[in-house]
């Protein structure tokens, strides 16, 4: 497979680019959905095919093919070649700067006791058809609906500084929901199982059918819970609530294109300029926030990224302090850093890499601490868990969560559900408003298989994670009139 690869390199080299890589991809990807007693979707796909990306006189140039063949190659190469010595006409700086790596030879495989495509779609069904049943017995819920995902992308990549490298990564990802109708209100309530770079060995129908009745009861629940009050109160956040905070407030601030103008189009700026490395107090010194490409099960763990840098471990805050960003080697430079941190991924063979949120999570607290101990001291306030609406400004500084299914606390425990409780906050302000968070026993990693960015739009994936943590007086408002 690495020859054609290889090949294009040397042409692009000897045609006189700096730089040239060329990747070969097979996508897989198979998705079940069910609706109530039925299957209402199945598809099952595979799309191969590869791109070349060359570096001409600081300018770059990237052309794509679905067909593999030695003659479709050179004609790609020579296309991506002329495209980059047009792209030179245009410049008006000095281009691309290029960070130094050294030629690796590597190989990663995720690990996957079971091949998801190996069982079969009925085994697939029954799982979600089973919880969808469950969730029905609940005589307010008047709609159940699950879902499976299962992905695998293999990947050959060469370049023209002789690296050779393959992956092979599988991953995993469901989700099931209850919506309950009542009291005049409709309400949903969804469970996750993490995604994760895993095969079907991380799903255990048991542990659905048990989660498909919690979460119809919640749903039920939620019909009759209380409006939220308004006002600053302590919060306390889950994993999967706090994920998608860390993505939207730390992740896609801290990327370094971003920071540098180059998605503002798209989906905008930061907030997090490079004069505030190393000195802005992000957050309390409660926190610290780890990128991390080699996160076991971790969903950008691929090995490599797609300007051919390993996975690597880094610290994106540390104990409250801004540290650095997620960068690729075209970006390195602009923050004096001499390589990339491995973070540049494309979504598709026909995709250029761009700057992407690594695996990215809140670590432990390092003191023994429980979710009970944690909100033992909160007089009135309020627990969120699991996901919703959400909305963050395009510096990725003021912004809104809601949760899935939020919990008053009263004296120290949780009391009755609430209804519409967004918080409401600014990233620094609210960071900073973190006392504690739970120890490592309470720690959960959890999966982002969509998140968008670029344009032309690019999906990528990455795990986050942290324990349930408490933030003092942040503002709360409702998100809807009764
Ligand atoms: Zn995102």
């Amino acid at each position: 497979m690495f020859d054609l690869l290889k090949q294009g390199c040397d042409t692009a080299k000897k045609e006189g680019c700096q730089f040239a890589d060329a990747r070969y991809l097979s996508i897989r990807r198979q998705r079940i959905v069910s609706r109530d007693h039925a299957l209402s979707g199945c598809s099952d796909s595979e799309d191969r095919g590869f791109g070349v990306r060359v570096l001409y006189q600081g300018a770059w140039g990237f052309a794509s093919s679905p067909t593999y063949s030695a003659e479709e190659v050179s004609r790609v190469v020579a296309q991506a070649i002329r495209i980059a010595r047009a792209s030179a006409m245009a410049l008006r700086e000095g281009g691309v700067q290029w960070a130094p790596e050294p030629a690796l030879t590597l190989e990663f495989e995720s690990s996957c006791e079971q091949d998801p495509f190996g069982v079969a779609v009925e085994d697939k069904a029954d799982l979600l058809i089973s919880a969808n049943e469950v969730m029905l017995r609940n005589s307010s819920v008047k709609r159940a609906q699950g879902h499976l995902l299962f992905k695998r992308v293999r990947r050959w990549y060469a370049n023209s500084e002789g690296s050779e490298m393959h992956s092979d990564v599988t991953s995993s990802e469901s989700i099931i929901w209850a919506i309950a109708v009542g009291n005049n209100d409709f309400q949903q309530r969804n469970w996750q199982a993490p995604a994760t770079n895993q095969g079907y060995e991380c799903y255990s129908k048991d542990e659905f059918l048990d989660q498909a009745e919690r979460i119809a009861d919640q749903a039920e629940e939620k019909l009759s819970a209380k409006l939220s009050p308004e006002g600053e109160f302590d919060i306390v956040t889950d994993s999967e609530n706090l994920s998608l905070t860390i993505h939207e407030s730390v992740g896609h601030a801290t990327e370094l294109d971003r920071v540098m103008g180059y998605e503002v189009s798209m989906a905008g700026s930061s907030f997090a300029t490079r004069d505030k490395v190393g000195e802005f107090k992000y957050g309390s010194d409660q926190v610290t926030l780890v990128a991390d490409n080699t996160l076991e099960h971790g969903l950008a763990t691929q090995g490599f990224d797609d300007d051919g840098v390993p996975g690597q471990r880094w610290e994106i805050v540390k104990d409250g302090i801004f540290q650095t960003y997620s960068t690729g080697r075209e970006f390195a430079h602009y923050i004096g850093e001499e390589r990339s941190r491995g973070s540049c991924r494309a979504d598709h063979w026909s995709s250029i890499p761009i700057v992407r949120i690594p695996n990215l999570f809140l670590m432990p607290g390092k003191t023994s601490l429980s979710p009970d101990e944690l909100i033992a001291d909160i007089k009135h306030g309020i627990y969120f868990e699991g996901m919703d609406s959400f909305s963050i400004d395009q510096w990725r500084l003021n912004f809104q969560f809601g949760g899935n299914a939020v919990w008053e606390i009263r004296n120290g425990k949780k009391a009755g559900m609430l209804k519409a409780a967004l918080y409401q906050s600014r990233t620094p302000d609210f960071w900073n408003a973190c006392d504690a968070t739970c120890d490592e026993n309470y720690w959960q990693p959890h999966g982002v298989m969509n998140c968008g960015k670029g344009d032309p739009l690019q999906i990528a994936q990455m795990t986050h994670g942290a324990a349930p943590t408490r933030f003092r007086k942040i503002r709360i408002c409702r998100g809807r009139n009764p």
